[in-house]
């Protein structure tokens, strides 16, 4: 345990935001650093609690109050080695994961949980600036072949996974580049994409080969690497946009928020794009959908300068406090308001888009109704909201069916997601394994991660017969 009284000492202080003026003006991330010297004190308010409730809330288990630890007694390097021994990619989730420890930290139950995603992002940042991340280039080579299909964070970690346990691994991604959502979804005032080139030219020199532009079931036959290789990892995330089928769906301006994010980042990137460009500037934008797609439609949104930015959301306002003891140590139900939030939008609950109406086949106007807490329309309660741009947010039903899963023929669960277990990641089809969003559906980052590191064990133990790779 790091400072016995720490917790008594210390108050939590995070990481704060640029000044949202000064943050619009570009597409960097904009969140400032802890002081070292503050980093330590925070690891110091670890209690080292006898049931260690945040290793359970991460899905990747990372061994907290064991860093915690090492930062508040300075040995950044061993807590790096720590933190990597669970989590191939700790720059990310340090950025983008909504943090599930903290919220099952027992210090949550006073509302000044460990800052844990801030040290675990500055163990990462420290471990790449002084170097200490070396590529892991396997002692031995086991001469299997293995394919993963989809470059988002379960594709890397099981790659890198696999590469490390010393076989022969061919990533095939249809886009131009590496990283799935985090590079075309995710946007980069949330991660930059330099963190994802970093991690993948480590990857390529520990021995995973990347073919870009390679859509299988496409452009590449998926019976080809069937045929070609020991294993096959299919990674393609769950794509397919939840949709919003009411008249005038069809009119121009309405879009999903993923025709509309991964266009700034590849404006942000510099990478060329054939689809017409969707922009907010000047438009009056409504995001339809509360999560965190919709948020970062709106940071996108104010950045391109909006003429005004309403988020609507079908289900009631949750409460502003979560009730800890119902739900401590799990993820409560409370509102979440984002960094996006700030920038300018306007929130609306309990709302029910019913039509979209316009003018020379471009939307104009939103025609709305107020529902009860079981989404029942709210008789007289109907507005009408005005909109250049809408952009649907409303998650993600499956994976893509056509192209590679068809031709592969994999059975599908109830809810149209590729069938696998957790134990051995195995679907319906021999030596064809699957991981993340296109197994357990739209989820996040790090339970992507956990998906991938996950299956290479069990692809490694597939090829093997034994595994020493960690689960
Ligand atoms: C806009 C947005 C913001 C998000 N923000 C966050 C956040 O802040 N924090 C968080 O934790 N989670 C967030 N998520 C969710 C998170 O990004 C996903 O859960 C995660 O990326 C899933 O990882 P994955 O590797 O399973 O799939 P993906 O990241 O979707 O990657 C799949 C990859 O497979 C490729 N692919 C698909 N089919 C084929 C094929 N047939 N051939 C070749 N390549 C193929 C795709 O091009 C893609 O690169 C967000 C999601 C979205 C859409
Ligand atoms: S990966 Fe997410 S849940 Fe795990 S320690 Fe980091 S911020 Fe917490």
């Amino acid at each position: 345990m790091g400072k016995v009284t720490g917790f008594l000492e210390f108050e939590r202080t995070d990481r704060k935001y640029a000044p949202v003026e000064e943050r619009l003006r570009h597409y960097r991330e904009f969140v400032l650093p802890l002081p070292e010297g503050e980093l330590k004190q925070q690891a110091a308010r670890c209690m080292n609690c006898g049931i260690p409730y945040c290793h359970t809330g991460c899905p990747v288990n990372n061994q907290i109050p064991d860093w915690n630890d090492l930062v508040y007694l300075d040995d950044w390097r061993t807590a790096a080695q720590n933190l990597h021994s669970t989590n191939n990619f700790p720059e990310f989730t340090g950025r983008v994961c909504p943090a599930p420890c903290e919220e099952a930290c027992t210090l949550n139950l006073e509302d000044n949980p460990v800052t844990i995603k801030t040290i675990e992002c500055a163990i990462a940042d420290k471990a790449f600036e002084n170097g200490w991340l070396k590529p892991d280039v396997p002692a031995k080579r086991t001469g299997r072949k293995v394919a993963v299909v989809g470059s988002g964070p379960a594709g890397l970690a099981a790659a890198q996974q696999l590469a490390r346990a010393g076989h022969e691994v061919h990533v095939f991604e249809k886009f131009a580049k590496a990283g799935g959502l985090l590079r075309y979804g995710i946007p980069d005032f949330k991660l930059e994409k330099h963190l994802i080139d970093r991690r993948v030219s480590q990857m390529e020199t520990e021995g995973v080969t990347f073919h870009y532009g390679a859509h299988v079931g496409v452009t590449v036959k998926a019976k080809e690497l069937v045929d070609g290789f020991d294993a096959v990892v299919l990674a393609g995330g769950s794509e397919k946009p939840r949709d919003l089928p009411i008249p005038g769906r069809e009119l121009d301006g309405v879009h999903f928020a993923m025709e509309f994010l991964p266009q700034q980042n590849r404006r942000v990137s510099e990478e060329s794009f054939d689809a017409t460009p969707i922009l907010a500037t000047g438009k009056k934008v409504v995001v339809i959908g509360g999560g965190d797609t919709g948020s970062d439609c709106i940071g996108t949104s104010a950045r391109q300068g909006a003429a005004s930015i309403v988020q609507l959301e079908i289900l009631p306002m949750p409460p502003e406090k979560a009730d800890k003891l119902m739900t401590w140590p799990n993820w409560p139900l409370k509102l979440r308001t984002s960094s996006s939030h700030h920038e300018g939008a306007t929130r609306e609950f309990s709302v029910l888009t019913e039509k979209f109406s316009g003018e020379n086949g471009r939307v104009k106007t939103l025609h709305c109704v107020r529902v009860d807490d079981k989404m029942k329309p709210v008789p007289g309660s109907q507005f009408e909201l005005e909109a250049d741009l809408v952009l649907l947010a409303m998650g993600f039903v499956h994976p893509v069916k056509e192209g590679m899963l068809a031709e592969l023929g994999v059975a599908l669960d109830p809810r149209g997601n590729v069938k696998a277990d957790t134990e051995g990641y195995r679907t319906s089809v021999d030596k064809v394994f699957t991981a993340g969003d296109m197994r357990r559906g739209q989820s996040l980052v790090v339970w992507a991660i956990r998906e991938g590191r996950q299956a290479a064990r069990a692809v490694d133990e597939f090829l093997m017969g034994v595994s020493a790779l960690p689960r």
